[in-house]
């Protein structure tokens, strides 16, 4: 495997391996890898010739206050996890080889869906979450990049970015990966304390009951949204930021499940803040037969 810590070197490096006519799966990360990352390097290999992982925890989507100094770190066990995967490209760089003095790095603007639910509990995460993202595109050119369903706004966001500019890639969203009592993987669950981990479970329970719901032909999206927010008010340690149902061609907030929807939560625990968000299937009876 290559470690590299260059933007130009990984694209010079990337560039050499499509001269030969592979394909390149990328999957950009901020490190501290866990199952949610190996599934999707694992895809990227499955479905490409060869597979990029990026390591760098980015700066600009944390806001003051958040957990940027505190972020997990552990670069050599990542790259050792990476290595084992079968992957052949790692980038690794520093903030000043992302971000260099003197070079704009433009941000496309995330509008008013960067704005709302992530958003509005994080002013100016998506803009710097789009910030990497461009960057990073650059850094690996033409491919298939590997996002998790986990963070659906992102994903909502760095898809319509890729359609407006235009830009040589193609997004892959590849389902969450969960523990056993429904809890999804991410690297913030290991500041969970004992018992808020024995609590953490609300979120996808919460979810759980609104896809349910609308299995059941509930229609009506806010008492979707009563009954999460009814399942995390009830757990002592948890306080809900927001739950929501969202059109998923749009990603704005609806009133009526009338499409393809997506419901979400995230609620604050003493020790992390979670998100989780599960895709609202129609209704029994209502499903388009498969002939
Ligand atoms: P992060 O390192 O948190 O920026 O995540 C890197 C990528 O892994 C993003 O596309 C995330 O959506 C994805 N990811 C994080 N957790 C999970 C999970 N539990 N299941 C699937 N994908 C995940």
């Amino acid at each position: 495997m290559d470690v590299i810590r260059t933007v130009a070197g990984f694209r010079a490096a990337a560039d050499a391996r499509r001269e030969t006519g592979a394909t390149v799966g990328f999957v950009p990360t901020m490190g501290a890898l866990h199952e949610g990352h190996t599934s999707l390097i694992r895809r990227a290999l499955k479905e490409r010739d060869v597979a990029a992982v990026s390591i760098f925890v980015n700066p600009e989507q944390f806001g003051p206050g958040e957990d940027l100094a505190h972020y997990p770190r552990d670069e050599e066990g990542d790259l050792a996890r990476c290595e084992s995967l079968g992957v052949e490209l790692a980038l690794a760089p520093t903030v000043e080889e992302m971000y260099p003095p003197g070079l704009s790095v433009v941000a496309p603007d995330p509008g008013p869906i960067g704005g709302i639910l992530e958003g509005f509990h994080r002013p100016g995460h998506f803009r710097g979450v789009l910030m990497a993202v461009r960057r990073l595109f650059d850094a690996c050119g033409p491919c298939m990049a590997y996002f998790g369903e986990k963070d659906a706004q992102q994903l909502f966001l760095v898809r319509r970015m890729v359609r407006e500019l235009r830009l040589p890639v193609a997004i892959v969203a590849c389902a969450t990966v969960r523990e056993p009592d429904g809890l999804a993987i991410s690297s913030r669950n290991a500041s969970l304390a004992f018992e808020e981990r024995g609590q953490a479970g609300c979120l996808f329970l919460a979810l759980t009951e609104a896809a349910e719901g609308a299995r059941g032909g509930e229609r009506d999206a806010h008492a979707l949204v009563a009954a999460m927010a009814r399942e995390i008010g009830a757990t002592p340690l948890a306080k809900l930021d927001y739950a929501v149902v969202v059109d998923q061609r749009t990603f704005e907030p609806v009133d009526r499940v009338a499409g393809p929807s997506r419901a979400l939560v995230a609620a604050r625990f003493p020790s992390a803040r979670l998100i989780d968000n599960l895709s609202l299937p129609s209704p029994v009876g209502e499903d388009v037969p498969s002939s």
